[in-house]
């Protein structure tokens, strides 16, 4: 499928919950929000079903995502339904990795292909304090689980956000020793993400070069699309680092990807509103074709590009936060 732009759309990114267990400091406020009613998140058949839809329609790449997603229950079994849907290729997970350890064996077994962690810092009081939580052990056990299983994709995501400037370094020189890529990425202005300080991908890679030396470039190799981020290597790592700047270096020429949210609200800009209800479509009785010209439709006015950087931002989606988008 492409859109208007002539960009091909290959990749779905799913929150699957807008519930977490954590309240990281630039997606959830101290107290949490309101979570939706179960009723209003989209059950499992009408997830698969949009899959298949979007399988036909092209789509070769899932991403599971939230809130946490692994705070839903029978998270196995949808992986492994999805890993059924003729024309799906991989299954990706993104999670803050506590209680990674004790599901991934079922998630593996289910088809999951790639995991992107989300961590911060490897600092403990560090941790409790930016995801107001007491549980960077947990997540510590999920990434050396996910870091066990030969053949895994497994990414680490960090947000530079001033307040952790001190582990940019000790977060990359994970890369060092095993081939994990630790990617950086930008806080972009959605929600409380707007309120904090950005340190943009210059700032961290000097940083990085300071303590590791001179940057060498990095061929991403395979994958799904621009937004993967450009990657860079230093001297004795057998990982890389990767930057996905949103705001410094905008991807949207290449963007190959479109969200649904728990609610079933197909988001074809991070920034912007702009999409289909598609669990309306589903829960009013609507036929796979009708469904299909929904997304097509949709898809075909994806916007350009992001304004992030424009003064006024008017036009940007209020109504979804980040841990309904799922990132
Ligand atoms: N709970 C899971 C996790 O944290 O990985 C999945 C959902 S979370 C919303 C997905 C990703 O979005 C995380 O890596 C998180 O750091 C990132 N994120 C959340 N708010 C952000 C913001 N304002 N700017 C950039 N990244 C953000
Ligand atoms: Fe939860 Fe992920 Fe949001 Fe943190 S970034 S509060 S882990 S959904």
């Amino acid at each position: 499928m492409t859109d208007g732009q002539g960009r091909v759309i290959d990749y779905l990114r799913i929150s699957v919950t807008d519930r977490c267990n954590l309240r990281c400091v630039y997606c959830m406020p101290p107290e949490g929000v309101a979570w939706t009613p179960h009723g209003e998140i989209l059950s499992y058949e009408e997830i698969l079903r949009l899959c298949r839809l979007f399988a036909q329609l092209g789509v070769r790449k899932v991403r599971l995502t939230g809130g946490e997603p692994l705070a839903r229950k029978g998270l196995p079994a949808l992986v492994s339904g999805i890993h059924a849907v003729d024309g799906i290729e991989e299954i990706a997970l993104t999670t803050n990795g506590v209680g990674l350890a004790r599901v991934l064996p079922e998630l593996l077994e289910g088809g999951l292909t790639a995991v992107n962690l989300s961590l911060d810092t490897l600092d403990r009081t560090q941790y409790a304090a930016i995801t107001r939580r007491d549980a960077l052990g947990e997540a510590l056990a999920g990434l050396s689980a996910a870091l066990a299983v030969p053949g895994l994709r497994v990414k680490l995501n960090c947000v530079p956000m001033g307040r952790n400037d001190d582990q940019l370094v000790p977060l990359a020189a994970l890369a060092k020793d095993s081939p994990l890529a630790v990617r950086f990425i930008e806080l972009m202005p959605i929600g409380l993400g707007g309120s904090l300080p950005r340190r943009t991908q210059s700032e961290v890679l000097s940083r990085l070069e300071a303590a590791f030396g001179p940057a060498q470039p990095c061929p991403q190799g395979g994958g799904f699309g621009p937004a993967q981020g450009s990657y860079v290597t230093f001297p004795g790592f057998r990982g890389r680092v990767g930057f996905i700047s949103a705001m410094s270096h905008p991807f949207c020429s290449g963007c190959n990807r479109v969200r649904l949210t728990a609610t079933g609200f197909l988001k074809t800009c991070l920034q912007y509103e702009y999409g289909a209800d598609l669990r309306s479509l589903l829960r009013s009785g609507a036929g796979d074709a009708a469904i299909q010209e929904a997304i097509r439709e949709a898809v075909h006015r994806k916007p350009v590009r992001h304004h992030f950087n424009a003064a006024g931002r008017e036009a940007s989606d209020e109504r979804h936060n980040m841990n309904q988008i799922g990132g």
